[in-house]
């Protein structure tokens, strides 16, 4: 370097921090120190080099972007009550207090009180989602995803599980039914064909080796024509125990806790209905329409969930106390025929007509708007096709993506449809309007007409 080197002109790192604030120093110097370093690598390749100010702002920028992919609430204005990435089922105030009250301080996890005895953490949540549904025992691990792999691993290791071929699904996020029964060690045995599978296909695969049959609900495809699957009734009929992955748990198809079942439900299975048909178990999302935290829920047969609960994997994928502890809650919410009070159930019962005012004052605050009749769907792979009529408001845009863009940067996540950006007011809590005006109002003005 000689005395003219251009690159001597660059600001030290610490003096662009010092310009910085908002976040832990160490992830400051990293913005200021890729800042300094673009300026440099633009010097090197011929450039001028940047004034000081630049180079802060570019910093600047760098770390507002690392604080905006912070864990943080958004507005989904998608439709899609459950979707994957943001977050699925919101938790009820209660369920959240429940989680506050654990987390803080110790808790009874894994002591009985009375006794003073080792307990198990399968004792509060698992006991009494297990009730909700009419099983024998229940238990409680980090996702559905887990469960499978976990009932499977415990009760069919090394042995033989029938499935429909009509049933080797991809769920989504890469959980593809072959691949997880690989995973655990046992070994498929594909029965029917993709789009009908009869008792008898079943039937004619039993044999010593068979440890279980499995039942994997169809959950984000649907097959129309000439279809045909076996009920649980009649798999249970054939003797191994059934296992039955039932994906988003709805736990009662007769849906109890509300004034009358949701059309759009249609026949989406019951957990408690495929326990009454004779599954030996039977696993489930806490997060998907059961309405509660990220969680596998197995129930059924306390003899088989004995030996599950023993396995060694169960120890690595064993749920935490505030997942417990809000599941609990959820729990206490559906015995107590409350369920409908659960934000995923509001939700997804809001009369169209509440939704229809409330589009109507979002259009007329941030104006230019239109109020359109929308399709809000389940999600979360949940009732594929199954559209929940709703309500939204719609701008048109020259550039839908560009409108996105910059409702994204205000927390608010929409759709496009056509050359329409669309926020449904479903997915929407009423309390985030006003947030959702504003943006819309950013969006009016950063691109006019
Ligand atoms: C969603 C789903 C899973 C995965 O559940 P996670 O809780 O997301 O792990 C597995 N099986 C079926 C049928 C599903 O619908």
């Amino acid at each position: 370097m000689d005395g003219n080197d251009p690159r001597r002109s660059l600001p030290a790192v610490d003096r662009v921090v010092a310009s910085l604030d908002g976040l832990p120093h160490p992830l400051l110097v990293d913005c200021a120190r890729e800042a300094v370093d673009a300026a440099r690598a633009r010097v090197e390749s011929g450039h001028p080099s940047p004034p000081e100010a630049e180079i802060v702002a570019d910093a600047r920028d760098r770390a507002g972007r690392l604080r905006r992919r912070l864990l943080r609430p958004v507005v989904n204005a998608t439709g899609v009550l459950l979707h994957t990435n943001l977050g699925r089922s919101p938790l009820s105030a209660e369920a959240r207090a429940a989680v506050d009250d654990v987390a803080g301080r110790a808790s009874n996890l894994e002591l009985r009180m009375d006794a003073g005895t080792r307990g198990s953490r399968h004792e509060h949540a698992g006991a009494l989602l297990a009730r909700t549904c009419g099983a024998e025992a229940g238990l409680v691990v980090n996702n559905n995803a887990a469960a499978v792999l976990l009932a499977l691993a415990a009760l069919a290791r090394g042995r033989e599980v029938v499935v429909s071929r009509g049933e080797l699904v991809e769920i989504g996020g890469g959980f593809r039914i072959p691949e997880v029964m690989a995973e655990s060690g046992c070994r498929l045995v594909e029965v029917g064909t993709t789009n009908r599978t009869r008792r008898s296909d079943y039937a004619a695969a039993l044999g010593p080796e068979t440890a279980l049959v499995l039942r994997v609900h169809a959950s984000n495809y649907r097959m129309v024509g000439f279809v045909e699957s076996t009920p649980v009734r009649e798999l249970a009929s054939l003797g191994p125990p059934v296992i039955v992955d039932a994906g988003s748990g709805l736990l009662d198809e007769t849906t109890p806790w509300l004034d009358r079942r949701p059309g759009w439900l249609r026949d989406e299975p019951g957990v408690r209905q495929a326990l009454e048909d004779g599954a030996a178990l039977v696993t489930f999302s806490g997060d998907k329409l059961l309405g509660g935290p990220q969680a596998g829920i197995l129930v059924g047969r306390a003899d088989l969930l004995g030996r599950v609960a023993r396995h060694p994997l169960a120890r690595a994928v064993r749920a935490d106390k505030m997942t417990l502890a809000a599941l609990q809650s959820v729990a206490l919410a559906y015995l107590d025929g409350r369920a409908g009070t659960l934000p995923l159930w509001r939700m997804a019962t809001r009369p169209t007509q509440e939704l229809r005012a409330r589009a109507e004052a979002v259009a007329d605050a941030a104006g230019g708007l239109k109020v359109v009749d929308t399709e809000a769907v389940a999600g979360g792979g949940s009732l594929p096709g199954r559209a929940i009529p709703s309500v939204g408001v719609a701008l048109e845009t020259a550039d839908a993506a560009a409108a996105t863009k910059i409702l994204r940067n205000r927390d608010v996540v929409a759709r496009v449809e056509g050359s329409a950006l669309v926020c449904d007011l479903r997915s929407v809590d009423a309390s985030d309007d006003a947030r959702l005006v504003d943006a819309l109002r950013a969006v009016r003005e950063a691109l006019p007409g």
